[in-house]
């Protein structure tokens, strides 16, 4: 069967095309600039990539331009998008509502709708991908995975925060957390690596890339996760502050900041961006830190310095550590972050082997030392692979692996 990932942004749609069950892809790409003149396809298939312009006013037409390129003679991988067997569509926040994926009807776009007031920047064009699918496709079953699925096993006491009670009955106020398809992928990657089956692992996982977070994985599911409500809690991130310290948002208002202001200031102007004033992104800091810029290494240090905190709670949480894992841009690409954020861990029995950390042997890589009572592991993360295991479990009337 071939199954279609679909993920949608406000301007972009991104797909991978899957041979599914072998998981190959047959094809992916991404649409950029919707609803400008200049939108352009960005297309890989039967290994060239191919730019093509286009003038996609909107997510249908983006999604029109997709399909009739993945079946075109010359660039395309099937004779006719009806050789299509399932879509599956990464959706940000599905609330307390949804705890796996799943087959899309109206009661579950209603339900995305609705989490869109929590989501406001990802949910609506989420949706506009799934409505445009639907509409190209609409004989194919659409699946649902939600960034926030994953994390439905945390328990009230690391989900709800100390404010008054009624706000979590009116509001549903309370940590959600994101990047929970990553979050599990490399959880069950690394139960397999260490030859366990995948409720039979304690990791904390380290989702490192431009948005950063962690969890607490406790028998191969989650009990904790660094991001809250929204993606801003936590970690250092590109351009997000990660924690601080909520009356800094009264001073500020009191200041004369409006809520504009401080939501860009928090998502957009902090992080290490915010602190280097250089840049967000980690190898361009690693590169000035180099150099002597002092502010440059001062950001990566509380980049490495927030994710050592986080590990330090989450081993308390969990009790026993089987493995660390790091994924995302720059947990897979950055010996230095990983070193600065988890070397000299004897005591607390991760142990890093410098050689291996260095130079990983494999693609998925176990960087400990032999002695390490705790593994950490390297491992890139694939939502995209996820959410077409998924979608063809899924479409076949069977769970979610
Ligand atoms: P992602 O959002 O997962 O694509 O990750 C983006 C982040 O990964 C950016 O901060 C990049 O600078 C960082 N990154 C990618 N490659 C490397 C590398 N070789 N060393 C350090 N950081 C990297």
């Amino acid at each position: 069967m071939k199954v279609l990932v679909i993920n949608c942004g406000s301007s972009s749609i991104k797909y991978q095309l899957y041979d599914m069950p072998a998981g190959n892809v047959l094809a992916k790409g991404l649409l950029e600039r919707i609803g400008e003149p200049t939108s352009r396809l960005l297309h890989q298939a039967r290994g060239a990539a191919h730019e093509i312009p286009c003038a996609a006013e909107d997510h249908v037409a983006g999604m029109e331009t997709i399909l009739a390129t993945l079946a075109s003679p010359d660039k395309g991988v099937m004779g006719a998008i009806t050789e299509i067997g399932a879509c599956g569509h990464r959706v940000v926040h599905g609330g307390e509502e949804f705890t796996g994926s799943v087959i899309i009807d109206g009661d579950v776009i209603a339900s995305i709708e609705r989490f869109a007031d929590l989501a406001p920047l990802h949910n609506p064009p989420n949706l506009a991908g799934i409505r445009a699918a639907r509409r190209e496709l609409p004989d194919v079953p659409q699946i649902a995975c939600f960034d926030t699925a994953f994390h439905a096993t945390i328990p009230e006491v690391a989900y709800l925060y100390a404010l008054p009670y009624a706000l979590y009955e009116q509001y549903r106020i309370r940590r959600y957390g994101f990047h929970g398809t990553s979050h599990r992928y490399v959880a069950r990657r690394a139960a397999a690596l260490l030859g366990r089956d995948k409720y039979d692992i304690n990791a904390i996982t380290c989702h490192l890339g431009n948005g950063c977070s962690m969890a607490a994985v406790r028998g191969g599911r989650s009990a904790d996760t660094s991001m809250g409500l929204t993606p801003l809690e936590g970690l250092v991130m590109g351009t997000r502050s990660g924690d601080f310290d909520p009356a800094i948002l009264m001073y500020l208002a009191e200041k004369g900041m409006d809520t504009r202001r401080l939501n860009s200031l928090c998502n957009k102007e902090s992080g290490l961006l915010g602190i280097s004033g250089i840049s967000n992104d980690m190898r361009n800091l690693a590169a000035q830190a180099r150099n002597g810029e002092r502010r440059a290494a001062l950001a990566i240090d509380m980049f490495c310095y927030r994710v050592r905190k986080y590990i330090g709670a989450y081993t308390a949480v969990l009790g026993t550590l089987d493995a660390v894992v790091f994924t995302g841009g720059i947990g897979e690409n950055s010996p230095l972050v990983r070193e600065k954020s988890c070397g000299a861990l004897a005591q607390i029995g991760i142990e890093l082997d410098p050689e291996k950390n260095a130079r990983p042997p494999a693609r998925e890589a176990d960087v400990a030392a032999a002695a390490s009572r705790v593994r950490v592991l390297v491992i890139p993360t694939d939502e995209e692979a996820a959410i077409a295991q998924d979608t063809y479990a899924l479409a076949q009337d069977k769970e979610q692996p």
